[in-house]
């Protein structure tokens, strides 16, 4: 036996009886490393092994006790594979089989699950295990255990992070990659750049800064063409893992400090001498702490090696032709451990794609559902219709003319209607749907208007009772009695009348907030529903609301001006109709950007307007919480509202709206704001649903640069709409100058699809998705953006249903389990 392999047995087999400590060299067991490598490589022994060996030392000190326990396994299984070969090339004398080495008394736990799988691959290491064309049949939704390396304290950690099985980690994708092709030496770095570097750590330490309340931690780290100086805050335990002569992988932002290039509050992660030897391209995966790269890298390899060549692709073979795309198996492999940036590249496509295919036919299946069913019909005469909108104390614009021909168009239809009325804030939804809840009307059936707050209940309430129960207005179809609002605080003898007026049919409209959804509201015959502000409401809010019907019409409104992109991936299941035009005659808002020593002219033309009796909004940003300990993010307001109020504006009510405070509370401020009691009202962004006080002139966002642009938009939207000239002040809280250019578009125009388009580019779409509770997973990779593959995808979809709406084909099936984990993570089925 070459005496390398027994040398390193010995250590080995010295380093677990001592426990798994690296004490067993003095120094680390990758002490060894030179010496043992060029003993090996004079030996003879394969350079693959001698790779593997090295690897695994040098990670040897970073790895938790199961791992190295499972680790130092490996590696005598690596060693011993080196005897066995020796005896199959040299004739044997002794058919006596060498013992394993190691038989420590290692913890059950860990021992190796290889063999479940793996037993028919000869295989003793999972590095080189290649796939094997023999079908072994291994369900995705098998528990992790299954794989080499994770015993149940590995399988615990995996789940910290949403993986338990097979499945979750292939779906499971690297945060970026490093692509060691694309790594620039020190001496190339430049200000600004945004890089990765290879480095060793030459010294490293701690002091405490700001009063001892900070920990800084320097290092000075080198490659072969220069030193850089590395700053992190808060992370002293640093100090101790990377220690001096460790090399590295740090990657972030080069910035300047006194004239010289530094790296703030880099990533930093021990340089893994395999990926670079052997990839090119290595995958680093978002962690906790309890699990490190190395552990979740390797599990990964083993599953995409061993599991994705069994797995079967959930596209028809027609669809992935066509579509040109990867197979899954090999997307799945290539995302995770690309063999360059092309594949990479058309991996994430074929995932993307998958993603919005299956989210499209989702929506798809749901729509059909949907409009499977019958709804009864409810018809206007045309030239009632017109008779009706020609009383109305304007001309309706061409854009709400022919969104009201689209519902009309529904009610008529003998299906349900499932829309989407989308306008900009002030574009006059409201009267549309007044007008739609006149043509239910004549039918003596009922309908039902929910809001997401009490004001704009009331606020509707109003304008509805105004519109269609005013016995002085033309349009009457109600009587003042039966229409009512239904609110948290209604009184309870009142809420009781109410319920039994909707449960009798004496009531035909009821305006209200989610307490409409209560369980003692049962309606007589309730036919049409809309959902103002949809936002607010889930979809399961939703569908409780129509099961207090028959069938019922259902039209939802919103004022998030959503890109059609976007519209057509998450709003498939209803049809859209957008009202793209303002009403005629509008003042625009003035809308100005101004440095934050500006802010006494701010403030005084707020004292010239609340002077001409007129209102105004001051808007804050919530803080985040880690800003500053336990600061409650509220706190801006609230402080900002005692200075204004004590020092900038004595002589003036004002009023503080934040999301802390109780609902009634809120409320109750915002009826003073509307009845003019309060005349500056300061708020967080909680402000934004649409309330409608046509006397406030100014609103000025303070912090602005924090908000979305399409958020601002709305916060403007809250002005103008009364007949003076209105303000939107933004001041954000510094001079840089890329945020104050983002900021800048406001001022330029007040289209909010365009906007809103720009906040998508810029920000993602997490504003718009987040405010959708919608049952279906987060898009992992499909980027939202990315008009050409969602038009791709939608046409792929769209094809297939056509063709298999109920999916029944032997050709589908994968697409319906894939459907099923999709929609509802594989508990339960698609509805
Ligand atoms: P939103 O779409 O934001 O809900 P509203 O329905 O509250 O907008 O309408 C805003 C204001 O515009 C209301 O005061 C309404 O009376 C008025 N309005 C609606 N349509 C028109 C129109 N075609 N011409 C003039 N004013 C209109
Ligand atoms: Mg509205």
């Amino acid at each position: 036996m070459p005496s390398s392999v027994e040398k390193l047995q010995k250590f080995l087999k010295l380093e677990a009886e001592r426990g798994y400590d690296n004490r067993a060299v003095v120094g680390g067991l990758d002490r060894i490393i030179p010496n043992w490598q060029n003993e090996a490589r004079s030996e003879n022994i394969g350079e693959e092994i001698v790779k593997q060996i090295v690897t695994r030392l040098s990670d040897y000190r970073y790895m938790q006790m199961d791992e190295r326990v499972i680790v130092l396994k490996e590696m005598m299984e690596l060693l011993q594979s080196v005897e066995t070969t020796k005896q199959k090339t040299i004739p044997q004398t002794s058919k006596k089989q060498p013992k394993p080495e190691i038989n420590q008394p290692i913890n059950e736990s860990f021992s190796p699950r290889l063999p479940k799988i793996v037993s028919k691959q000869q295989s003793t290491n999972v590095y080189q295990a290649s796939p094997s064309s023999s079908a072994i049949k291994i369900a995705l939704n098998t528990p992790l255990t299954v794989l080499h390396g994770v015993g149940p304290r590995t399988a615990e950690n995996m789940q910290l992070l949403g993986l338990e099985t097979l499945n979750d980690l292939l779906y499971y994708f690297p945060r970026r990659y490093d692509d060691y092709s694309l790594l620039k030496s020190i001496n190339r770095i430049r200000f600004g750049d945004e890089l990765t570097v290879i480095a060793t750590i030459r010294n490293i330490q701690n002091r405490k800064v700001k009063n001892g309340k900070l920990d800084l931690t320097e290092a000075i780290v080198s490659d072969d063409t220069g030193f850089l100086r590395i700053t992190w805050y808060n992370h002293p335990w640093y100090t101790n893992k990377f220690t001096p002569n460790s090399q590295v992988v740090l990657s972030g932002k080069i910035d300047m400090y006194l004239g010289r290039l530094v790296m703030n509050n880099p990533e930093i992660e021990m340089l893994e001498q395999e990926h670079l030897h052997t990839n090119r391209i290595v995958p680093v995966y978002p962690l906790i702490a309890q699990l490190n790269q190395y552990t979740l890298r390797r599990s990964m390899y083993q599953a995409v090696t061993f599991i994705t060549p069994q797995i079967e692709d959930i596209l028809p073979e027609s669809i992935k032709q066509s579509a040109d795309l990867l197979d899954l198996s090999t997307a799945l492999l290539q995302i995770h451990f690309p063999d360059s940036q092309e594949q990479l590249h058309n991996a994430r496509e074929r995932l993307a794609f998958d993603e919005i295919f299956l989210l499209q036919l989702g929506l798809l299946k749901q729509k059909y559902n949907w409009q499977s069913t019958s709804a009864r019909i409810y018809e206007i005469e045309e030239n009632k219709l017109e008779e009706r909108i020609s009383n109305l104390p304007y001309q309706l614009t061409n854009a709400q003319r022919s969104a009201l021909q689209d519902i009309r168009k529904d009610l008529e239809s003998g299906k349900p209607m499932n829309r989407l009325l989308q306008g900009d804030v002030g574009s006059g939804k409201t009267i549309v749907a007044a007008l739609a809840v006149s043509i239910i009307s004549q039918y003596n059936v009922q309908s039902a208007i929910m809001a997401p707050t009490s004001i704009l209940a009331e606020q509707h309430y109003r304008n509805l009772l105004n519109l269609l129960a005013n016995p002085d207005q033309p349009n009457i179809v109600f009587k003042p009695e039966e229409v009512c609002l239904l609110i948290g605080n209604t009184a309870e003898t009142e809420k009781e009348t109410i319920r039994k007026g909707l449960k009798d049919g004496k009531i035909k409209l009821v305006i209200g907030t989610h307490a409409l959804l209560e369980d003692p509201v049962t309606f007589n015959d309730l036919q049409l529903i809309i959902v103002d502000e949809q936002h607010r409401f889930g979809v399961a809010q939703r569908s409780t609301l129509r099961e207090k019907g028959e069938y019922p019409h259902l039209l939802v409104m919103t004022a998030t001006p959503i890109p059609r992109s976007m519209a057509l991936t998450v709003y498939g299941d209803l049809d859209l109709s957008v009202i793209d035009e303002m009403p005629p005659g509008r003042q625009p808002v003035v809308t100005r950007l101004l440095h934050p020593i500006e802010r006494e002219r701010a403030y005084n033309l707020i004292r010239t307007q609340v002077e001409q009796d007129h209102q105004v909004f001051i808007i804050y940003p919530l803080v985040e919480k880690g800003d500053i300990e336990n600061r409650d993010e509220n706190q801006a307001a609230v402080e900002e509202y005692k200075r204004l109020q004590e020092t900038v504006f004595p002589q003036y009510q004002l009023g503080l709206l934040h999301g802390r405070m109780k609902s009634e509370e809120k409320d109750l401020v915002m009826s003073s704001f509307r009845d003019r009691k309060i005349h500056i009202l300061v708020s967080t962004s909680v402000i934004e649903v649409g309330i409608d006080i046509p006397n406030a002139t100014i609103m000025l966002v303070e912090g602005a640069n924090r908000f979305g642009l399409a958020q601002l938009h709305q916060f403007r939207g809250r002005i103008g709409r009364g007949l003076d000239q209105a303000y939107c002040l933004l001041i954000p809280e510094s001079e840089d100058a890329v945020e104050n250019q983002r900021l800048q578009a406001l001022v330029e125009t007040d289209d909010g699809f365009s906007l809103a388009e720009r906040d998508l580019e810029q920000r993602g779409p997490g504003e718009f998705l987040g405010t959708r509770q919608s049952g279906f997973s987060e898009l992992k990779i499909a980027n939202i953006t990315d008009y050409r593959l969602i038009e791709k995808a939608r046409k792929h979809a769209q094809e297939l249903f056509l063709s298999d709406p109920n999916l029944s084909k032997p050709e589908h099936q994968a697409l319906v389990k894939a459907m099923d984990n999709f929609w509802t993570g594989g508990k339960g089925d698609v509805s």
